[in-house]
C-alpha cells in the first residue's frame, strides 16, 4: 500500500503539476499570474484552459461538471451539467468551453439572502476562483467557484475569504517593506483539525432526533461515560480503523493532505488532521472532507455526525483552526526569530493580532455562533464563550517586560533592554500548551479553538485575516511617518500592548474564577448566539469591513438575518422533534409499560398478592408522564412567541424555547430510566455509545 500512495494523492486533483503537462506554456504562465497576482483571465485564455481541464475530467470518468460553492447554507452546493453537445445526424460530443468554466448562472432564489435579493430578481452567479483547483467527484467535474447576485453582492462564503485574504496580504507587504523586506504576497495558511462521531446505521435510523436535527434530544447518561478516559488515543475498533483507512485514500485521491487519525475523548468520536494549506485551498479542503466523511462513513454501516454536541454529558466536537500568516518565499511571520531585527517584526505582528483580537472579541466570537455551538462553548470541554489568547509563559513574560518597561531576563539569564536593537531571543514554547483556551499561540500559529465541528471555517478566517489587515494598516500608517523607525516601533508595541493586555489570559479557561475575572476585566461573555449575532452590524464592525472592502454595510446586514433565521430555525425543528417524540413515541411506550404493570398488579391482587411493587413502580411513572405531558404543552406554547422578526425570534428561542426543552428533557430522561428496557422505544445512550 504505502508505495502506492504517492501515486494516489491528488490523483482527482488538476493542480499544478496536471496542468503543466496539459497546458501551452503561454498558458500555464498566464494562469499563474492569475493566481499569483490576481489578473483576470481573459476568453481566449479560459477556453484553452477549459478544453484541457475537460480531457482530463473525461480520463477520470467524468461526464458532468459543476460549479461548487459554498453558499450560505451549512455545506457545499452544486448543479451538475453533462459535457454533451448535440452534434448532426444525432451524435453528441463532450465539450466544455471558457464561458461555462469562468461563470455559471444558477438560480439563486432557493439558496439565503438575507433580503440580498428579491425572488424576481432570482439570478445569480458564480465565477470561477482559479486559487483552488478543479476536481473530480462522482464522475463530476467540480469547479471551485465564488457566488454572487447578479448585481455583484455576495451570496457566499468563499468571495469574503478571497477579499479578505487580499486585505491582509497588501498590508503585511506594506509592513514588511518598513523592514526592508521586498515580499509581492503574503497568505494565510490554515490547518483544520476536524472531529467527529462515528454512530451505527442501524441506531441512527430508529432515532428521529438524530436523523432530523443532527443530536439526541433525549438520552439518559449510560452508566458509563469517558470518565475512565479509556477511549483518548485509544486502540482503534476494527470497524472504525477501516473506516479511517478508506477515508484517507478518498481524501490522499483528492489531494487533501490527511495525516493523523485519532480516537477523542469520547466514546465513538475521533478526529482527522490534516497538514495546512493555504486558506481559500484549506476551507475547500475542509468541506470536502466533511462531506466525504459521511459518504464512507456510509458505505462502513456507519454515520458519521459531525453536530457540535450530539450527546449530553460527554464531550461534543469542535474544530481547531490553526492559522498563521506567511510570506511568499515562506517565511512564517509569527515564527519567533533568532536577531533583534527580525523579533522586533515578530512582536510587531503579534501586538496586532493582540490588539484586532481584543477589539473585535465579538467577531470572532460570532464566527462560531450557533444553536449547535452554544451547547458545547463553556460545557467543560470547550473554551467558554469569552474570547482570550494565549502566548505561552515566555512570551507572557516578554510581554510583561515590555509593558512594565523593565528589562527582561531569558531563560539563559542574560538582561537584555526592550529595545528594538536588543529585543530579547524569543524562546520557542512548544510544550507547555494550554489547552483550555480559545485563540492559543503553538510556537508559529495561532489555534483558534472554538469553532463548532460542523462550521464551515471561512467566516472564522475572513476575520482573522480582516483584523489582521485593519491593525497592520494602522500601523503602517503610523511607521510609515515616523522619523525614527525603531524608535517609533519600540513606542508603538509598547503602547498597545499596554492598551490590550487585558486580554491575555494563561489560566484555566474553564473555570468559574475565569467567567468572574473576565468581567472584572471587560471583556466580553456573549453566552447565546442572538447576543453574539446582534453585534455583527455594530458600527465598529460595519467600518471594520468597509475600510478593507470585505462586506458593505448591506451584506453584514444580510448575514446577520440568514444567520439568525438559521438559528431559529434549528430550534424550531428541535422543539417539534421533541415534541412529536414525546407524544407519538415516549408516552404510549411509557402507558404500555405502565398498562402491563397494572394487569400485573390487578391478577396479583386476584390470586390475593401483594402489588406493592406494582403500585409503586406505577405511581412515580404516573407522576412523571403527567408532568411531562404538562410540559410538553408548555413547550408548544413557547414556540407561539418565535414566529415574528428574526432577532426578537432568536432570543425567544434561547430564552423560553431552549429551557423548555431542557425541562421536558430532563422528565423525559427520568422516565427512560424507570420504564422497561424492551418497552423503550428507541436506541439509549449505552446502545448507542457502545456498539461493537
Ligand atoms: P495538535 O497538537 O493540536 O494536534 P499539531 O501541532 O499537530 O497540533 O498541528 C495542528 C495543525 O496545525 C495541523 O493541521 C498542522 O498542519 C497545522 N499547522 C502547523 N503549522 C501551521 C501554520 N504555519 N499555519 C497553519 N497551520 C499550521
Ligand atoms: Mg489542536
Amino acid at each position: 500500500m504505502d508505495k502506492q500512495i504517492p501515486a494516489i494523492f491528488g490523483e482527482m486533483v488538476f493542480n499544478d503539476a496536471e496542468m503543466k503537462a496539459r497546458l501551452p506554456h503561454d498558458t500555464y504562465e498566464a494562469l499563474h499570474r492569475t493566481i499569483e497576482l490576481g489578473r483576470p483571465i481573459d476568453i481566449g485564455m479560459a477556453n484553452v484552459i477549459a478544453d484541457a481541464m475537460k480531457d482530463w475530467a473525461v480520463e477520470k470518468g467524468a461526464t458532468h461538471f459543476t460549479h461548487w460553492f459554498h453558499p450560505m447554507t451549512g455545506y457545499t452546493a452544486e448543479k451538475h451539467d453533462s459535457f454533451i453537445t448535440p452534434q448532426p445526424g444525432g451524435a453528441v460530443m463532450m465539450e466544455f468551453s471558457g464561458k461555462e468554466l469562468v461563470k455559471g448562472e444558477p438560480d439563486a432564489s432557493s439558496f439565503p439572502s438575507g433580503g440580498l435579493r428579491a425572488t424576481f430578481e432570482a439570478r445569480g452567479y458564480t465565477a470561477w476562483d482559479p486559487t483552488s483547483y478543479a476536481f473530480v467527484k462522482d464522475n463530476t467535474l467540480c469547479i471551485p467557484t465564488a457566488f454572487c447576485s447578479f448585481r455583484g453582492e455576495v451570496l457566499d462564503k468563499k468571495t469574503p475569504l478571497l477579499r479578505s485574504t487580499d486585505a491582509v496580504s497588501r498590508e503585511a507587504v506594506r509592513v514588511l517593506r518598513l523592514f526592508g523586506r521586498q515580499v509581492k504576497r503574503v497568505s494565510s495558511t490554515v490547518g483544520a483539525e476536524q472531529e467527529y462521531f462515528l454512530i451505527d446505521k442501524k441506531h441512527y435510523a430508529k432515532r428521529e432526533d438524530l436523523i432530523l436535527t443532527g443530536r439526541t434530544l433525549f438520552g439518559a447518561p449510560a452508566p458509563k461515560g469517558q470518565e475512565m478516559e479509556d477511549h483518548y488515543f485509544g486502540s482503534i475498533r476494527p470497524r472504525v480503523k477501516a473506516f479511517m483507512e478508506e477515508l484517507d485514500i478518498e481524501l490522499w485521491r483528492l489531494g487533501i493532505y490527511a495525516k493523523t487519525e485519532h480516537n477523542e475523548a469520547a466514546p465513538c468520536q475521533h478526529e482527522m488532521a490534516p497538514v495546512f494549506t493555504t486558506v481559500n485551498i484549506a476551507t475547500d479542503q475542509n468541506q470536502l472532507t466533511m462531506e466525504v466523511m459521511k459518504r464512507v462513513a456510509d458505505r462502513h454501516g456507519l454515520v458519521c455526525l459531525l453536530h457540535e454536541k450530539p450527546f449530553e454529558g460527554i464531550n461534543g466536537s469542535g474544530k481547531h483552526n490553526n492559522w498563521s500568516i506567511s510570506t511568499d518565499d515562506g517565511e512564517n511571520l509569527f515564527e519567533p526569530g533568532d536577531t533583534p531585527s527580525s523579533n522586533a517584526q515578530f512582536l510587531l505582528f503579534l501586538t496586532a493580532i493582540i490588539k484586532g483580537v481584543d477589539e473585535y472579541q465579538d467577531l470572532l466570537r460570532l464566527s462560531v455562533a450557533s444553536a449547535g455551538n452554544d451547547r458545547r462553548l463553556g460545557a467543560d470541554e470547550a473554551p467558554p464563550a469569552i474570547v482570550s489568547v494565549y502566548v505561552g509563559d515566555e512570551l507572557e513574560r516578554v510581554i510583561g517586560a515590555i509593558v512594565e518597561g523593565s528589562a527582561y531576563e531569558d531563560s539563559a539569564r542574560t538582561f537584555m533592554n526592550i529595545g528594538v536593537t536588543a529585543l530579547p531571543r524569543i524562546p520557542k514554547d512548544n510544550t507547555d500548551r494550554n489547552r483550555t483556551s480559545p485563540f492559543a499561540f503553538t510556537g508559529n500559529k495561532f489555534e483558534f479553538r472554538m469553532l463548532g465541528s460542523d462550521f464551515n471555517i471561512g467566516c472564522t478566517n475572513v476575520i482573522l485575516n480582516t483584523i489582521m489587515a485593519d491593525e497592520l494598516a494602522q500601523f503602517a500608517e503610523e511607521l510609515e511617518q515616523a522619523a525614527d523607525f525603531e524608535k517609533a516601533l519600540a513606542e508603538l508595541i509598547t503602547r498597545e500592548l499596554r492598551a490590550h493586555e487585558r486580554i491575555l489570559f494563561s489560566g484555566n479557561g474553564y473555570s468559574r474564577e475565569w467567567q468572574e475575572e473576565a468581567e472584572r476585566r471587560g471583556l466580553l461573555n456573549l453566552r447565546t448566539t442572538p447576543e453574539a449575532l446582534e453585534r455583527y452590524t455594530a458600527q465598529k464592525n460595519l467600518d471594520l469591513f468597509a475600510r478593507h472592502g470585505i462586506y458593505t454595510a448591506q451584506e453584514v446586514a444580510s448575514r446577520r438575518e440568514i444567520l439568525l433565521d438559521e438559528y431559529v430555525k434549528t430550534v424550531r425543528i428541535e422543539a417539534r422533534t421533541m415534541l412529536d417524540m414525546i407524544r407519538r413515541q415516549i408516552v404510549p411506550a411509557v402507558m404500555k409499560f405502565e398498562g402491563d404493570l397494572a394487569e400485573t398488579a390487578v391478577r396479583k391482587e386476584n390470586l390475593f398478592l401483594s402489588s406493592d411493587a406494582e403500585r409503586g413502580i406505577l405511581k412515580a411513572l404516573t407522576l412523571l408522564t403527567e408532568r411531562l405531558i404538562g410540559e410538553t404543552d408548555d413547550l408548544e406554547k413557547t414556540l407561539d412567541s418565535t414566529c415574528g422578526e428574526t432577532l426578537a425570534a432568536a432570543y425567544a428561542c434561547a430564552k423560553t424555547v431552549l429551557p423548555a426543552m431542557e425541562k421536558a428533557r430532563a422528565t423525559a430522561d427520568d422516565l427512560e430510566k424507570r420504564t422497561g428496557r424492551t418497552y423503550w422505544p428507541f436506541p439509549t445512550y449505552e446502545d448507542i455509545l457502545f456498539y461493537v
